[in-house]
């Protein structure tokens, strides 16, 4: 049987990446993904989708904030092998990602299309507009 949102989407991405953890539902914006592939494009490198959509459980299990864009298919976590995390958020700076968040213990960034003005933050604190 075919698996479920196996659906190649371009060439870099498919969207069972994309997909809830929990129940495998999922919602993409088509902003966020064109963002994310031209990033992909610019870094040449692969990018891994930790966290793309989450239903309401799955974004409650995993300790996301209640209004999280990860619930509307606009946030995605990500992380690239063997390039350093600051040098992937100073790329994502000036892709129209309006939300960024550093997340350097972990190792990934969360990138969201929010509206309204651009968010960049570490751990809980704001480091920029
Ligand atoms: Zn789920
Ligand atoms: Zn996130």
């Amino acid at each position: 049987m075919d698996k479920i949102n196996d659906i190649e989407l371009t060439e870099y991405f498919s969207l069972y990446e994309f997909e809830c953890p929990c129940c495998r539902r999922v919602m993409l914006s088509p902003d966020l993904f064109a963002r994310l592939n031209h990033l992909r494009m610019v870094i040449n490198r692969p990018v891994y989708i930790n966290s793309g959509y989450r239903c309401k459980e799955e974004n409650h299990k995993v300790g996301g904030v209640s209004g999280s864009y990860h619930l509307l298919g606009m946030a995605v976590d990500i992380h690239v092998k063997d390039f350093l995390l600051y040098d992937l958020l100073l790329y994502t700076q000036e892709m129209g990602f309006n939300g960024i968040g550093f997340y350097e213990k972990k190792n990934f960034l969360h990138l969201d299309i929010r509206p309204g003005p651009k968010h960049t933050w570490k751990g809980n604190k704001l480091i920029g507009y």
